[in-house]
Formats: C-alpha cells, structure tokens, sequence
C-alpha cells in the first residue's frame, strides 16, 4: 500500500472521531448527566483543559464547582490535539511588551515561559497517566528567509535564560531525521502527552479532589440572578456565585458577543502504522514534537505507540475534508522520504479559536461571568495554566498580580463574516507557502 493509498476508516461522524487518541487513551471516567437543580459555589461550561484545571484548582482552594459538558470532557479539542505542550505565546517576549507595556508585558513573558513546567508538574502532582515526555519543541524553518525572525525568536528566549538551542541546517536535519529544514531552534521546556489521556487524568483528579463533572448536560442559557448566576442546562439549572465559560471553538451563543470575538477553524491530523525499529531510528532520532515556519503551519510527533502523528490546517467555511488529509499525507512522504507508502491508520479534526491578534483572551463581561478563550493552535499549556489563574481570581476576588490582562469582549470586525475572511487568510497564506516551495 502507497501512502496515498491509505487504511483510514470512513469519517462518518467526524464530531466523534478521536482518531489515534481515542483508540489509545486511558479510559474515561463516569460523568454522568446532571439531574435536577443544584446550588454551587462555581459553574463551569465545558470541559476541556480550561475548564478541568479551574475545577481542580478550585477545590483544591476548598472552593465548590460543578463542570458541566455537553459531550463528555475532552470532546473538544483537548482530546484531538496534538498534544504538544509549548511554553510561551505566538507573540515573544519583546513583542508582549510592547503591545501591553512593560509591567504587563514582562508578567505575561513570565507567565508565558513556564506554562509548560506547569503542567508537567501538575501532572506528576496527580500522577497523570497521559505518556507526558519532556523532549523538547523544534520550531522548523522550512525556508531561509525565515531564519533571522527564527534567530530573533530564540534570541528572545536565550537573554531571558530558557533552555533553547540554535540550530543549524546540519544540527535540524540530525534531530528530526530528514534534510527538508534549513534550521530553526530547539526548546527544551516542551514536551508531549497524550491529550485525550491527559484530559480524562485532569478529570479524575478533579473530581478525586471533590469537583462535580457531569457529561451529557448542555448550557442553554446563563442568566442573572440573586447573589450569581443561573445556568439553566438540558437536565437541569444551575445556581453558582460564578461562571466559567470554557467552550473554546465550540463556544455557543450564552453569552452575547462571546462567539463572535473568535473564529472557530479546524485542525487536522493523520497518525501513521507504527513505524518498524529501523525506521524509529531514523525519523525523529531525538523523539522532539515540531511545528513549522509554513504559514500554513505543520506540526508533527511522534505518538507513545511509535507511529508519525502529522497535522496541519482543516477546514474552515467546511468540514474538515479529502483534501486536508490529502495534504497532510503528502507532508508525510515530502519531509520524510522513507516513510513513502507507509499505511496511515487514524485521521481526525477538531476546532480551535482563533483571535485577531493570535492572543488568548480573558473576559469578565459581568461581575463573577468569567470567559478564557482563544488559544490560537497553542492552548494545552496555556488552557490548563489558565486554570490556575482562573482559580486564583475567584479565590482571592481580584485580578490584582493574575499575568493575564483582562480585556472588554469586543466582537471581531465584521463579526458575520469572520470565517469567510479567515478561509481567504489561509487560502492566500497557501499560495505564499507554496511560492517559497512549500506544500
Ligand atoms: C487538531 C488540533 C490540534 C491542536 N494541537 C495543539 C498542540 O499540539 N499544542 C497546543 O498547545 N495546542 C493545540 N491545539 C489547541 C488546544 O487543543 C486547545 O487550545 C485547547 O485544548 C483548548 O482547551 P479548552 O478547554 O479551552 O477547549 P476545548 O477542549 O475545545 O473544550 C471546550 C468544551 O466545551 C464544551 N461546550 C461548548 N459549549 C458548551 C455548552 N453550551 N454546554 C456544555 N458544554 C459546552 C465542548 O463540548 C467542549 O468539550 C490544537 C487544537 C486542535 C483542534
């Protein structure tokens, strides 16, 4: 079989294939519907890493909360992830302070930069059974008038101290198994997980710790009320001092102006069979996760299980299709030639939000209605830190000394149209790529 010709299953419920994830995840724990009314300290909406962090951050603060998913937690993209786990923003250190000021720049930077320590520890504190490795991050440059911004990026991260390496075309092409790269830099602080496991574990330990999680149970309106607020769901209402609103790209209309401030897009990944000992040698010798300088970026890994996990855009105006998994497949033999005809196993998709400056964003719209979304493709981390400070303004009352800033929730430009702009983006962005003779 050619890598063309593939061995991937029909898509045909695309919003419930995990693909790779789901067939090799720890088993998810019962979170059975809620049933009935219920009095609580904190409602959470969605449960993906955002809202499973908050959660067990919150009880481990004595503070009550109840999580409430419409699917089950990790539905959304924190089980079909990547999973590579990424200190930092898109935006670099200098950049952040000259957009938000020095104070708050440099806390951001800071905040920024160990994100990723944050969650490998969170994760041993709970003994997370998610595969977590800490083999580094390679930012690849697929061509040289890419270089000196790659040479700026970890020049930002080298004066602030981080464990990152320069690497040449020699240096890339020996870590990552293949020459298409013409260099880039390493990040030591990153890592991988398994990210459905990782979301099931973030789930157990939560709810070990006291936090409610009811899957199957929808939002359908939050509303104010004496003393909070009122979540009514399809099995029932909920009254809470706060709400947490942790629908990422699968953000509904709750909240006014709430869905329109990002664009949902879809990401795509392909997993290859496992690859046989003589090629684990040689594709990805030094086990780093990747992203490229691509405008329409790739991003592959390594899965614990030994197979080549490629992703890269999805769908847009449309689900996720033939073409995007084409691509990606493609992607596969171009970087690296030896694994042409290999049998590609699992494929799946899953939705991000994207924002207009490619920041994450923190709204409290209203007193205690609390929003963290927008994680542009680099949310594993960030979501699951987010957590914390989340945690941390409810337990304390105030943002005072909380990194991130919070910002009015301001729907983008154009709100109606956003993903018809976004589509023509990413269209224009492929024929840049394909210029420099990228895919
Ligand atoms: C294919 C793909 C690859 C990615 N790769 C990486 C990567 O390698 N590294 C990285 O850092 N980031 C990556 N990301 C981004 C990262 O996965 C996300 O930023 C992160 O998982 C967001 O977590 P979240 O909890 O905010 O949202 P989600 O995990 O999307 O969770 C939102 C949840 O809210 C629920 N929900 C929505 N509305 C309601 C409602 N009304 N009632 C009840 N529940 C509701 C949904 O069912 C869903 O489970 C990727 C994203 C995708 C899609």
């Amino acid at each position: 079989m050619n890598a063309t010709e593939t061995t991937m299953p029909g898509r045909q419920d695309a919003d419930r294939d995990f693909g790779l994830w789901g067939a090799t995840a720890e088993p998810a724990p019962a979170t059975p519907p809620l049933s009935g009314d219920r009095d609580t300290d904190v409602a959470i909406i969605g449960a993906g890493y955002t809202g499973l962090s908050t959660a067990l951050h919150l009880v481990e603060r004595g503070i009550s909360c109840i999580c409430i998913d419409a699917e089950f937690p990790g539905f959304g993209a924190s089980g079909r992830n990547g999973g590579q786990v990424l200190p930092g923003f898109k935006d670099y250190p200098a950049q952040l302070k000259a957009h938000h000021g020095e104070e708050r720049g440099e806390a951001m930077a800071a905040f920024g930069a160990g994100i990723a320590d944050r969650l490998f520890a969170l994760v041993e504190r709970h003994r997370i059974a998610c595969d977590a490795r800490r083999s580094g991050w390679v930012h690849a440059g697929h061509h040289a008038a890419k270089l000196a911004e790659q040479r700026w990026k970890h020049d930002q991260w080298v004066s602030r101290g981080a464990d990152v390496a320069w690497l040449d075309k020699a240096g890339i092409a020996a870590l990552l198994g293949t020459d298409v790269y013409v260099g880039g830099w390493l990040d030591r602080r990153a890592g991988t997980v398994q990210p459905l496991s990782f979301a099931r574990g973030l789930a157990r330990a939560a709810m070990a710790n006291g936090a409610v999680i009811h899957g199957a149970t929808r939002a359908e309106a939050v509303v104010a009320a004496p003393d909070g607020w009122r979540v009514a769901t399809s099995r029932g209402a909920i009254r809470a001092r706060h709400v947490v609103l942790a629908g990422n790209g699968y953000t509904g209309r709750l909240v006014p102006g709430l869905a329109g401030s990002i664009v949902p897009v879809e990401s795509a990944q392909v997993a290859t069979e496992p690859l046989d000992e003589a090629l684990r040698q040689r594709i990805l010798p030094g086990s780093p996760c990747v992203s490229d300088t691509r405008r329409s970026l790739l991003y592959f890994r390594l899965s614990p299980d030994g197979r080549l996990v490629m992703g890269g855009r999805g769908g847009i105006l449309t689900r996720t299709g033939e073409g995007h998994f084409a691509r990606l497949v493609r992607a596969v033999g171009l970087i690296f030639p030896s694994l042409a005809g290999i049998g590609f196993s699992h494929r799946w998709s899953g939705k991000l939000a994207v924002t207009m400056d490619h920041m994450p964003h923190l709204h409290e719209p209203s007193q205690g209605l609390i929003a963290s979304l927008g994680c542009n493709g680099r949310g594993v981390a960030y979501s699951t830190a987010m957590g914390e400070v989340i945690a941390d303004r409810i337990a304390t009352g105030s943002w005072d000394g909380l990194p991130m800033p919070v910002s009015p929730l301001a729907p983008m430009p154009f709100a109606p149209f956003r993903r018809i702009g976004a589509a023509t983006v990413a269209t224009v962005y492929g024929w840049r790529d394909r210029l420099q003779g990228a895919l």
